[in-house]
């Protein structure tokens, strides 16, 4: 029962009660994993524990790595200090070569000013912002640490990286592993100093801005300050930096058009999503976390699916330029707010808009353009979100009221039908339909459609050989996480960051 497990001495008495030990022999108890099952009426918290009896737990709760001493060692350049760029140079450390980091944006400490701006003046600095600054896109992010990717012991690694450098040993048990953006901040400060304590570099405000290159091998790269720095070059640059997109293929760099996924933030109030998926009036009640949810359908041929739900969490402002609003999903690791969150998203394909074809590979990156300057203009032309109820957009009826929101910027009660694209709304209406008839009370007018989540992955892949991860074409070049089309999410971006810094150590 959920209340059984709520603390260690609740865990202590459950475990003396299983073992058939008094309980003052229980020692300590230790959580391998954990679940919860709401399926039925009954909710069951699954656990798999480790107990010590008359005993102490002599081993850390987490494996630790050896980061190795790496200042006289080579150079590698790793672009970008997202989840991607922060765990390729760690590995780096650990093969023994010297990550040198060039970040575009401030450090996490700094970036929490201008974020703070966005809320509260509607000021996007292009530089430094939801995407852009040190921890990348992940910084202030859910901090939701699952993965689809089939590899297992990589994923381990990475949690077992995150606990190493702060992070709650809770998300090696949990079925359902997060953070929290309260804690993520001071994990990738511990990481950054980890870096520079053992000889690696640290730039920030430092934006690449061109490659060197000769006959097809990368030397170095040049930045907008004109400085150069020399060596192989991990790049993992995230998809919001379309200048990198659009200087690749200015520079007939190999890359491809890539499918993404648009929608919206879906909001409802917390309570409501608990009632739902806990079958209980009364709500969560003091022990359950809060609820999630998850749905995926297909509609005319594409994928209709919530993304990046947020259960106890906030919208957030999350463009990175001026004319655009942007909105994707956080929540604290308390996840205490009213309200849940998710993107509700359908599946876009390089071939669905051939009025794009023009743009080439870079297609779906105008399509994003497009439609962010679309909710910017119908948003109130600043950081405030269109935003239309949810039983309202189904009927294709103008809002009168919008319900309370997390998004601190603000929402202008916009008709989502009469600017987003039919492929996009007339998916989104039957899927909203389909689960609101397998989830009663999800469909209804107290939650709202918040627009537009246009950055759910990258809109380009930027080719790499599949064994040795370099460029196809140029030499000494990583494409890297997820701006490469190679991963999405902190965790695979973070597998990915790890793979190419072990591919770049194979190639010395
Ligand atoms: C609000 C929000 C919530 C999210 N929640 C979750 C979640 O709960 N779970 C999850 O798995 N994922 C979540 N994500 C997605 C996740 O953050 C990304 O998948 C992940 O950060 C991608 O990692 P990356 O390192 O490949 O790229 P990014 O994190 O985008 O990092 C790229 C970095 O490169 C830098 N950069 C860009 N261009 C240049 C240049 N020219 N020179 C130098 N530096 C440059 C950027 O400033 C940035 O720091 C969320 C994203 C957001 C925005």
């Amino acid at each position: 029962m959920p209340s059984h497990t709520a603390s260690e001495e609740s865990l202590k008495r459950l475990a003396a009660v299983e073992t058939s030990y008094d309980a003052t022999e229980i020692k300590a108890v230790r959580v391998l994993k954990r679940s919860i099952d709401a399926r039925q009426r009954t909710v069951y918290v699954n656990l798999k524990l480790r107990v010590f009896i008359n005993e102490e737990p002599d081993e850390p709760a987490y494996c630790p790595v050896i980061y190795k001493d790496v200042s006289k060692s080579k150079p590698v350049i790793v672009a970008g200090a997202g989840p991607a760029g922060l765990f390729a140079a760690l590995r780096l450390i650990e093969l023994g070569l010297r990550p040198v980091v060039l970040e575009r944006g401030k450090n996490v400490h700094e970036r929490k000013k201008d974020i703070a701006l966005i809320s509260r003046q509607h000021i996007v600095n292009c530089e430094s912002n939801y995407n852009f600054g040190e921890g990348g896109a992940g910084a202030f992010s859910d901090g939701k640490l699952y993965t689809r990717s089939k590899k297992r012991g990589s994923a381990e690694k990475i949690l077992n990286v995150f606990c190493r450098h702060g992070a709650p040993v809770s998300i090696l048990s949990d079925a359902h592993p997060h953070i929290g953006t309260d804690k993520l901040p001071r994990v990738i400060e511990n990481m950054r100093m980890q870096i520079i304590n053992c000889g690696g570099e640290f730039h920030f405000e430092t934006r690449v801005n061109s490659f060197i290159i000769d006959n097809y091998k990368l030397l170095g790269v040049k930045t907008q300050a004109g400085e150069s720095f020399m060596g192989p070059l991990i790049l993992a640059t995230g998809h919001s930096a379309r200048d990198v997109y659009t200087y690749l293929h200015m520079r007939n760099i190999a890359l491809e058009a890539k499918g993404i996924a648009i929608g919206v933030r879906l909001e409802h109030p917390q309570e409501l999503i608990d009632t739902i998926q806990y079958h209980k009036e009364e709500g969560r009640g003091d022990y359950l976390p809060a609820a999630e949810y998850s749905f995926v359908t297909q509609v005319n041929g594409r994928g209709v699916y919530s993304f990046c739900m947020c259960p106890g969490g906030f919208v957030v402002p999350a463009a990175s330029g001026e004319r655009q609003v942007v909105v994707n999903g956080m929540s604290a690791s308390g996840r205490g707010s009213k309200w849940a969150n998710a993107g509700m998203v359908v599946e876009i394909r390089p071939e669905d808009f051939p009025e794009l074809k023009e743009y080439g590979e870079l297609a779906l990156m105008k399509f994003q353009e497009q439609l962010e300057e679309k909710a910017w203009l119908n948003g109130g032309m600043k950081q405030t979100a269109p935003a239309q109820r949810m039983s309202d957009f189904i009927q294709k009826k103008a809002s009168s009221s919008l319900p309370s929101s997390s998004y601190t910027p603000g929402l202008t009660s916009s008709h989502l039908h009469q600017w987003m694209p039919e492929f996009i709304s007339s998916r989104l209406m039957e899927g909203f339909r389909h689960f609101g008839s397998m989830s009663r009370g999800f469909l209804t007018n107290e939650a709202q459609l918040i627009g537009i989540e246009t950055r759910t992955s990258s809109p380009v892949r930027i080719l790499r050989d599949k064994d040795s991860f370099r460029h196809v074409t140029i030499e000494g070049l990583y494409p890297c996480g997820e701006g490469a089309g190679y991963a999405g999410g902190i965790v695979s971006a973070a597998i990915d960051g790890e793979r190419c810094a072990e591919a770049v150590a194979s190639s010395f």
